[in-house]
């Protein structure tokens, strides 16, 4: 059975609706991330589910038990927001035991867990010093310990690293990863940062307009997006409109000629339109002009070495650009230059004719 369950939850401030009909599941010990544009609802939910917002409709139930209506207080969940900083003029040690002092734990007691909790967080005997002493990310870690000192039922974090540069975000995203799974610690994570949710969840929630558009760990949500909005969200911005020229092989026409994915949605039938999506890892550069289906030349627009790959921008037409991630030295063509193109198939995502809403 699930450990949390979030059953038809709604919620509106003054008249706008912010969250319609949100249900989800998360399992004991998962890592769920919320993730979505800003906007989307993701905060909102969470401090439903922490219970500083009420909702309008549904119910919030923990470990088979309505909270729905529980004080906030009487949750025993621990919160880490970046908002929600440290105590600066209090020690390391005195931030980490405060919510154990106020629940009444005997000093002995706190001692023990203070110390516990920093050989966690990989800083070991820093209970004297200063928070003001501590560079940005020890004050994340130490963030992390005080939110988890009381033994959490579930631990609620809303875009925790958000004030860190991305190399130390990268860093600690793995260690706070690692520690939650250590301590088989049910977390629901918000952030609109892709990158940041698929290092750290087990699975994503991801969220549009205050309703889940799609569900999944992140493997499957890269794999098979939902529609054009969850594929655009997941970082795949080669979006096309075409048409199914035939269904045995599958091909399509687009305005890029043939294109043959490795699968098409099942009721689809010739001439009907749909949309596609090409992932940025999906081409490869070949030396000279080839024909057939998946073949491409396109101009070069700009190049972009980032390292282990590089970024290409390519144009088609004046409505068409595309955008792919090639191996590090495997594009050496300069803005204005042809570059021949293989798409792989299974690089091809179809969608049905979008609804109005999934643009
Ligand atoms: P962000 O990533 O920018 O924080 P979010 O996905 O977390 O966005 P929410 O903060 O949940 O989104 O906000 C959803 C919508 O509800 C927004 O339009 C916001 O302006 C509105 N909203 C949030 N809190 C309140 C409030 N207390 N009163 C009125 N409107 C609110």
């Amino acid at each position: 059975m699930s450990f949390l369950i979030l059953a038809r939850i709604s919620k509106r401030f003054d008249d706008t609706p912010v969250l319609h009909d949100v249900s989800l599941e998360v399992a004991r010990g998962e890592i769920m991330c919320l993730l979505g544009p800003s906007g989307c609802g993701k905060t909102t939910l969470l401090r439903i589910i922490a219970g500083l917002e009420q909702p309008d409709d549904g119910q919030v139930l923990l470990a088979g038990e309505d909270i729905t209506r529980t004080p906030s207080h009487k949750r025993d969940f621990g919160l880490m927001f970046q908002e929600y900083v440290l105590f600066p003029h209090m020690t390391v040690g005195d931030n980490i035991a405060f919510g154990l002092k106020m629940r009444g734990w005997p000093q002995e007691k706190i001692q023990a867990r203070v110390s516990e909790l920093l050989d966690l967080v990989a800083m070991p005997g820093y209970e004297d010093r200063q928070v003001f002493e501590l560079s940005g990310g020890q004050q994340q870690r130490v963030a992390l310990a005080r939110s988890l000192a009381p033994n959490p039922r579930l631990l609620m974090l809303d875009e925790p690293l958000g004030a860190l540069d991305r190399t130390l975000r990268d860093q600690l995203l793995l260690e706070l990863r690692d520690i939650l799974k250590h301590l088989n610690q049910t977390a629901v994570y918000v952030t609109h940062d892709q990158v940041e949710a698929f290092a750290v969840a087990d699975r994503v929630a991801l969220m549009r307009e205050g309703r889940i558009e799609q569900v999944g760990t992140p493997e499957a949500l890269y794999l098979h997006p939902i529609s054009p909005f969850a594929a655009r969200f997941l970082g795949m911005s080669n979006i096309l409109s075409g048409r199914i020229h035939s269904l045995e092989p599958p091909r399509i026409q687009t305005p890029l000629g043939l294109l043959q994915p490795a699968e098409l949605p099942p009721g689809l039938r010739q001439g009907d339109p749909v949309e596609l999506v090409i992932r940025p890892e999906g081409a490869h550069i070949a030396r000279a002009p080839l024909s057939g289906p998946n073949q491409l030349t396109l101009t070069l627009t700009t190049r972009s070495f980032r390292g282990a790959h590089t970024l290409v921008q390519l144009q088609a037409d004046d409505e068409t650009r595309l955008e792919f991630e090639v191996p590090g030295m495997s594009c050496t063509a300069q803005p204005g230059d042809p570059v021949h193109l293989l798409i792989a198939p299974d690089a091809i995502v179809v969608f049905r004719p979008a609804d109005p809403l999934s643009r």
